[in-house]
């Protein structure tokens, strides 16, 4: 086995020392605190306000359809 990197454990740069380190709340060479790792972008996926717009459009549409029948 002399897989390297499969993408399993994500590696980032610290702004301190500029090495390669795993995601962690220290840096493992020189100590210091690593940036916090940026969560609200996936929580989401990205909608524009027309595509929002629309998305509720077309459940009040459907709801208005299915209270009609
Ligand atoms: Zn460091």
């Amino acid at each position: 086995m002399t897989t390297e990197n499969n993408g399993a454990f994500p590696t980032i740069k610290c702004p301190h020392c500029g090495r390669e380190v795993p995601p962690a709340k220290l840096c493992p060479y020189c100590g210091q605190y690593l940036p916090k790792r940026k969560k609200a972008a996936w929580k989401m996926p990205k909608m524009t306000p027309a595509e929002i717009f629309l998305a509720i459009l077309g459940t009040i549409v459907l709801a208005v359809a299915l209270v009609a029948l």
